[in-house]
C-alpha cells in the first residue's frame, strides 16, 4: 500500500498534477469526466468527476435515483512550496538564480542543499485562445545552497531565513545561455513565443521510502490522506448514500480561492447532483441533513526529541491509527456528535482511533473542514494520520497507518447516514 502511495505522490509534484493523476485513476476505473460549463446528464449507478482550475477535483457515484445523502471525504492537493515568478532569471557574472516567493508556510531549512526540480502549469496561446498544459522537468535543475559554517559561525544556534535573500535557488552558472522558459518550451514541444504565462513551483523530486516501520516522503501532508481516501472511495461497497471524494487546492494559503474549500465548488456539485434526482424543492436540504463529511488532513505526531509540544492526554502516536482532531474554537470541526459517529464507524471496521488536541497554550493550525462549512453545512469530523515535521520538504509518518486510513475510508464510504431527529442518527 505504501509503494502505491509513493507512486501517487511521485505522479503529483504539484496540485495540478495531483488532480490530473487522480482524474486519470478515476477514468481508468470507468468514471466519466464532467465539465462545469456543460449541461450534466447523470445516471443512477454510475460515477463521475469534475475539476476546477485543474487543481481541485470532486468525484462521486450515484447509487440510486432516491439516494439519501452524501458521504464526503475532503483532503487537499497543495503543499507549501516556492513559486517561481514570471520573470524568473536573476543573472550576474557568477550565477543565474531564480526569483521565487513562498507559497504557504514551509520549514525553510529543509529546502536547502537538496536537488530540486520544477513543475506546474504553462498557459500557451492557441489559434482560438488559451490552453493550460502541465509541465514537469522531473530531473534536478535547481538548488538552494546553505552558507558555509565558516562564514556563519552561528548557523547551528537557530536560524532565520529571508525569503528574498536566503531562499533564492541557484539555477546555473553565469555562463549558462539557455533560459528556464526555453527549457520549459522544449519540454512541452511548444514555441517559446507561444508561452503566455506560467504557474511553476520548485519541488523535491526525492522518492518516498519505507524504513523500520516508518515512511518518509515529500508531500505526505496531505497526499497521504488524498491517496487513502481515493483508495477507500474506489473500493467501498454501495450504500443508500452517494459517496463523494473531494480534493481541494489552496488549503495552505487559507482556502479562499475560486477552487478552494471556501469556494462554491462543493455546494455547486452537490446541488447539481441532487437536482438531477430531485422530486421536490426540499430534496437538497434534506440530503445535506442526511450527509456526513470527513475533513482529512494529517496531524502532528508526538515528536521523539520534543515530546513537550504535545498535550499529555491527547498525543497522537505514529502507528496508533486514525487521529480525530479536536479544537474548542472549532478550527477543527469535530464535536461530540461527529466524533461519536466516526468513532463508531471505525470501531465496526476494526480500525484504531486516537484523540488529538493541541496543548492549550498552542494555537496549532487549521484546515479545510471548518472553512467548507460556510458553503455546505453538515456534520463533519476532522481526522488525519500522525506525522513528524509537517511542512518539511521531506516528512515522516507511520507505514502501518496508511492501511488503517484506507480501511477506515473504505468502511466510511460504504455507510449511509440517516438523521432521525436532531441528535439521533442511524448508520445502517
Ligand atoms: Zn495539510
Amino acid at each position: 500500500m505504501n509503494q502505491k502511495l509513493f507512486d501517487y505522490i511521485k505522479a503529483s509534484p504539484t496540485a495540478y498534477h495531483a488532480v490530473a493523476h487522480t482524474a486519470e485513476v478515476l477514468a481508468e476505473n470507468g468514471y466519466t469526466h464532467l465539465c462545469e460549463s456543460d449541461p450534466w446528464t447523470l445516471e443512477a449507478g454510475r460515477g463521475y468527476y469534475v475539476t476546477r482550475n485543474g487543481s481541485s477535483l470532486i468525484a462521486f457515484r450515484v447509487p440510486t435515483a432516491n439516494f439519501r445523502g452524501f458521504m464526503i471525504a475532503a483532503s487537499h492537493s497543495d503543499s507549501p512550496a516556492f513559486k517561481i515568478k514570471e520573470n524568473a532569471e536573476l543573472k550576474d557574472k557568477n550565477y543565474v538564480r531564480l526569483s521565487v516567493e513562498k507559497y504557504g508556510g514551509m520549514l525553510c531549512s529543509t529546502w536547502l542543499d537538496r536537488p530540486l526540480s520544477i513543475a506546474g502549469r504553462v498557459l500557451i496561446r492557441t489559434e482560438e485562445g488559451v490552453r493550460a498544459l502541465l509541465c514537469d522537468l522531473r530531473e534536478p535543475c535547481a538548488l538552494i545552497p546553505n552558507v558555509a559554517i565558516h562564514m556563519n559561525r552561528n548557523a547551528n544556534d537557530g536560524a532565520s531565513f529571508n525569503a528574498a535573500v536566503d531562499m533564492l535557488p541557484l539555477y546555473a552558472t553565469g555562463n549558462e545561455e539557455t533560459t528556464l522558459r526555453t527549457r520549459i518550451a522544449a519540454s512541452l514541444g511548444v514555441a517559446e513565443a507561444d508561452i503566455l504565462t506560467t504557474d511553476l513551483f520548485l519541488y523535491n523530486p526525492q522518492s518516498g521510502i519505507e524504513w523500520n516501520g516508518l515512511i518518509s516522503s515529500p508531500r505526505l501532508d496531505d497526499l497521504q490522506c488524498a491517496f487513502c481516501s481515493l483508495t477507500g472511495f474506489l473500493a467501498a461497497a454501495p450504500s443508500s448514500s452517494a459517496p463523494v471524494y473531494a480534493l481541494f487546492d489552496n488549503e495552505e494559503v487559507g482556502s479562499g480561492t475560486k477552487q478552494g474549500a471556501a469556494s462554491t465548488l462543493l455546494s455547486d456539485v452537490l446541488s447539481r447532483i441532487s437536482e438531477a434526482f430531485a422530486t421536490s424543492s426540499e430534496a437538497y436540504p434534506r440530503r445535506v441533513a442526511n450527509s456526513f463529511m470527513l475533513s482529512c488532513d494529517n496531524a502532528h505526531g508526538i515528536h521523539p526529541n520534543h515530546p513537550e509540544h504535545a498535550d499529555r492526554n491527547h498525543t497522537s502516536t505514529l502507528g496508533g491509527g486514525v487521529v480525530i482532531k479536536y479544537n474548542a474554537n472549532q478550527r477543527y470541526t469535530s464535536d461530540g456528535v461527529s466524533a461519536a459517529i466516526f468513532r463508531l464507524m471505525c470501531e465496526e471496521a476494526g480500525v484504531p482511533v486516537q484523540m488529538y488536541a493541541n496543548r492549550a497554550d498552542m494555537p496549532g493550525g487549521s484546515t479545510l473542514g471548518n472553512i467548507a462549512q460556510t458553503q455546505v453545512s453538515l456534520n463533519t469530523v476532522d481526522i488525519g494520520l500522525a506525522q513528524l515535521a509537517m511542512h518539511s520538504s521531506y516528512e515522516t509518518a507511520s507505514a502501518a497507518d496508511t492501511e488503517s486510513m484506507v480501511k477506515a475510508l473504505t468502511a466510511f464510504y460504504g455507510k449511509s447516514l440517516k438523521m432521525e431527529a436532531d441528535g439521533l442518527y442511524r448508520l445502517k
